[in-house]
């Protein structure tokens, strides 16, 4: 395993549209152990293939609650109700939040790393965690949708005090 180099900001591949994914082999597989690593140490919930310059369809997420980890390949939400007002932040925009309206549930239909289906029912930070990594696979960032004046260019303390919060909130 290994920590891959992420893309920031203005990087041009964030805004590429990521391919399928049609066999999962040993270096997808690399990949998604490559992607939780890097997530890991810069605390994120979640990462997709663009991110570390990789235009295929692979989000993992990790909300650090036992069963809340997961990689997904080609995931596609085939459902949303509801809505919620969330703060957000990417790795990819290390020091910026802002409020983003994001679907309160989705259903999301996706391969795990053995190539067997998945349906995951999600609510909450998972439905936001999925919505925000799916958005990636389309060229899509947060700041896109974020909350007319509410982005914030914030401090690492401010920054840990909101993580702090979103822990919280989701115990
Ligand atoms: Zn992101």
């Amino acid at each position: 395993m290994a920590i891959r180099n992420l893309r920031y900001d203005n990087d041009e591949i964030l805004r590429k549209h990521s391919r399928e994914i049609e066999v999962i082999d040993d270096k997808i597989k690399e990949l998604a152990a490559d992607m939780l690593e890097t997530m890991h140490k810069w605390d994120g919930l979640g990462i997709a293939g663009p991110q570390v310059g990789v235009l295929k369809r692979i989000i993992v997420i990790d909300l650090y609650e036992e069963g809340m980890q997961f990689t997904l390949i080609n995931p596609v939400i085939i459902k949303e109700k509801g809505k919620q007002e969330v703060e957000e932040g990417c790795l990819s925009f290390p020091n910026q939040f802002g409020k983003v309206i994001r679907p309160k549930e989705v259903v999301v239909e996706a391969l795990d790393l053995d190539g067997k289906k998945v349906k995951l029912e999600a609510k909450d930070l998972l439905a936001q965690a999925l919505c925000h990594e799916i958005d990636h696979l389309n060229g899509i960032v947060f700041t896109d949708k974020v909350e007319p004046g509410t982005l914030e260019v914030i401090t690492p303390e401010r920054k840990k005090e909101i993580q702090e919060n979103r822990k919280n909130k989701n115990k």
